[in-house]
């Protein structure tokens, strides 16, 4: 199983429209640099699995044929504005694995086209996506009603967790017992910095609160690129800041 990280930007994306800050000057002559909304998918035997469907593209290149589900943490519109394109494809209904959250995104629910938003998760309950895949949804501190994903192939573990302010005590111990390889977190700030979302000083206490080997930074903001472009992170750390095609294997 692979999970390729789509978009490691936050909603503002790498570079933000207008800006000429270091980090937005940079991204638009080096498309190694440029983040774009949050989305992820995961490849599976069975076909292909997004992870949050913030990249407005989706429509353009995801096989309708391979497309078996949407995986969201929440309905953040820079995590689902993919979906309002996807949704009317003539297509057989695609399950919308998600929180129980009664509002979902504008008119999604009214109109979810081949979109099947019934398939609503519970916290801590294990679900089997399919044959290699379980997903445990551990709630998360956000600004709206949000899961974080323990991801389950048959031997390993990975945690994905975008977007987060925090991790209450049963979600860090329900994530500690999984024994994740990594986990990838929402880091949107330079420390000391924002709301609704870890800095970077926060984000690095994880390391030690999850006792996971390899902590992975996305869901980055311009102002988090520049400090990091002064105060770069050790290369020989268990930090390292996420990048969009970035591929992670899952056993
Ligand atoms: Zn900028
Ligand atoms: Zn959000
Ligand atoms: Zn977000």
């Amino acid at each position: 199983m692979l999970i390729r990280l789509l978009g490691t930007g936050n909603a503002p994306q790498i570079p933000v429209f207008g800006c000429g800050c270091r980090a937005c000057r940079r991204a638009r002559v080096d498309e190694n640099f440029r983040r774009r909304p949050t989305s992820a998918e995961i490849q599976t035997a069975r076909g292909r699995f997004l992870v949050d469907a913030g990249r407005t593209d989706l429509a353009d290149w995801v096989d309708p044929d391979s497309l078996q589900g949407v995986l969201l943490t929440h309905y953040h519109m820079d995590h689902v504005a993919g979906l309002f394109q996807l949704r009317w494809g003539p297509i057989d209904p695609i399950p919308v694995y998600g929180p129980p959250d009664p509002i979902g995104a504008d008119d999604l629910f009214a109109h979810p086209g081949c979109l099947d938003f019934s398939h609503t998760l519970s916290a801590y309950q294990p679900h089997t996506v399919c044959e290699e895949l379980t997903v445990i949804p551990v709630p998360i501190k956000h600004s709206r009603l949000t899961f974080g994903y323990i991801l389950k192939g048959r031997r390993e573990a990975l945690v994905y967790l975008s977007d987060c302010d925090g991790i209450g005590p049963e979600s860090a111990d329900c994530i500690r017992r999984a024994e994740p390889k990594a986990v990838i977190v929402d880091c949107s700030f330079p420390p000391g910095q924002g709301r609704n979302h870890l800095s970077l000083d926060r984000a690095l206490e994880l390391v030690r609160v999850l006792e996971t080997p390899w902590l992975y930074l996305t869901h980055i903001g311009h102002d988090l690129e520049v400090y990091l472009m002064d105060h770069p992170l050790p290369a020989d750390g268990q930090v390292v800041l996420a990048q969009d095609g970035m591929t992670f294997t899952l056993d």
